[in-house]
């Protein structure tokens, strides 16, 4: 029996959590807290919530040693090393360029729909929307955003520390540090160019074979996604709340708008005139790991089946993948600019707080600079969000970040696949650049 592509059956249970999840919601309003309909899907909701965390692991779990063995093989040879530095100066042009890009967008929409005004006016309804939202927001949503506020600015060097840890070991435990482990896992490569012929092939089989292993477990694990995204969806569409949405239904359309338009429109432009592939060819490619992207709102997480699509659907060699991606999946990150920079100048304008021009471009500074230190993890910009709108000395930054903290899924959802998109194309324009043939 011929069985389903697995962006086909990743669709599907996207479709199926949100249908199901839809009927639960219209069931649980119409019962009593403790009636049997009502326990039952909070039990529903709570098997999902374990086993969407399960698959979370997984993924996240395979991410350190494949980022290690793909970087060490795809670099410890030669020809790996040969042109290094030209790989890494297209790829920051890249990642720079097209982040800009897409902070403009965000810039531009922000400024012409101003989903924070109505009538020419700060709009009070969401600015008591955001009072109230705060008032009621759950304890944990409160830590984060104070933890978050806590942090000073100099966040913004962090990044470059990072690049650098003290102890590798712990870098690579904790999920923000991916940086260092990267950095490392490039310097070992290329020092392993530089011992005696044989040794060096040895160290160099162990990696590749580690990396092939590697490689059957990510096609385990993607296996299970459509189980999994069913799982992460059911309780998101359960659970967020409707009334605030109601209220930011503009602020909404203008980062979905931006969102839209980098996805659809500046990304393929540049990969049909920079890249010389097929955009079409290149989005069929990708739908497992854009789908997957959707789903967890991680472009971390999202990793091991970005290197996939990019190596087997795309055709790029892992001399490129495994030094674009998971770079990528760490600092490029276009959806979040674009979004930080949305965010920041609609909370303004609920403030009533216009914004001059030197302001607007201490905004798309920031966002450039945050977007790099951003983890790959889901809501990670909030805290960039917050960071920006403190520095820029907008008032009621904490009581507005609780407010969207609340409403931030599926915006993160949006944001995390255009994340994981533009690494993708990175991958591809550098490929080609680099005389490959690809099968986009
Ligand atoms: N969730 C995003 C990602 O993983 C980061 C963010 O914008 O919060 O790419």
């Amino acid at each position: 029996m011929k069985r389903f592509a697995i962006h086909w059956q990743i669709l599907a249970s996207l479709v199926l959590a949100t249908v199901v999840a839809m009927i639960f919601r219209q069931v649980a309003t119409g019962a009593e807290a403790d009636a049997l309909p009502a326990r039952g899907i909070a039990k529903t909701v709570e098997v999902c919530g374990f086993i969407g965390d399960l698959f979370m692991r997984a993924l996240k779990m395979i991410i350190v040693p494949l980022i290690v063995t793909s970087v060490v093989s795809g670099i410890a040879s030669l020809q790996g090393v040969k042109g290094f530095g030209r790989l890494g100066l297209k790829t920051a042009g890249f990642y720079a360029g097209s982040t800009f890009l897409s902070i403009v967008i965000g810039l531009l929409l922000v400024n012409t729909i101003r989903p924070g005004h109505s009538g020419g006016k700060p709009n009070e309804v969401i600015r008591e929307a955001f009072e109230s939202s705060a008032a009621n927001a759950s304890q944990a949503d409160l830590d984060k955003v104070s933890t978050a506020g806590g942090r000073e600015a100099e966040d913004f060097l962090e990044v470059f520390r990072s690049m650098l840890p003290e102890n590798v070991i712990s870098a690579a435990t904790d999920n923000g540090q991916m940086l260092g482990v990267i950095v490392f896992s490039i310097l070992f490569a290329v020092a392993l160019t530089r011992i005696p012929g044989t040794e060096m092939q040895t160290v160099r089989n162990f990696f590749q074979a580690a990396n092939d292993a590697m490689i059957v477990l990510t096609g385990w694990v993607m296996a299970l996604a459509p189980v999994g995204v069913f799982a992460l969806i059911l309780p998101v569409v359960v659970s967020t709340g409707a009334g605030l949405f109601a209220n930011l239904g503009k602020y909404f359309v203008t980062v979905a708008a931006g969102l839209l338009l980098h996805l659809f429109v500046t990304l393929p432009l540049i990969l049909r005139f920079v890249g010389r592939v097929s955009p079409w060819e290149h989005f069929r490619a990708m739908r497992p790991a854009l789908l997957l992207a959707f789903s967890t709102a991680s472009s971390s997480g999202t990793l091991p089946v970005t290197m996939r699509c990019v190596e087997t659907g795309a055709g790029a060699s892992k001399r490129v993948t495994s030094f674009t991606l998971p770079l990528g999946a760490t600092v490029n990150m276009d959806g979040t600019a674009l979004y930080e920079c949305v965010a920041v100048i609609f909370v303004a304008q609920v403030m009533g707080m216009g914004l001059s021009f030197g302001e607007q471009f201490f905004v798309v500074v920031a966002a450039l600079l945050t977007s790099v230190g951003v983890a790959g993890v889901p809501s990670a910009s909030l805290v960039a969000i917050l960071l920006i709108l403190k520095s820029s000395g907008i008032q009621g930054a904490e009581t507005a970040v609780v407010a969207l903290l609340a409403v931030d899924r599926p915006l993160d959802m949006a944001r995390t696949a255009v994340n994981v998109f533009s690494d993708s194309c990175a991958a591809v324009v550098v490929a080609k650049s680099e005389g490959e043939e690809l099968k986009v």
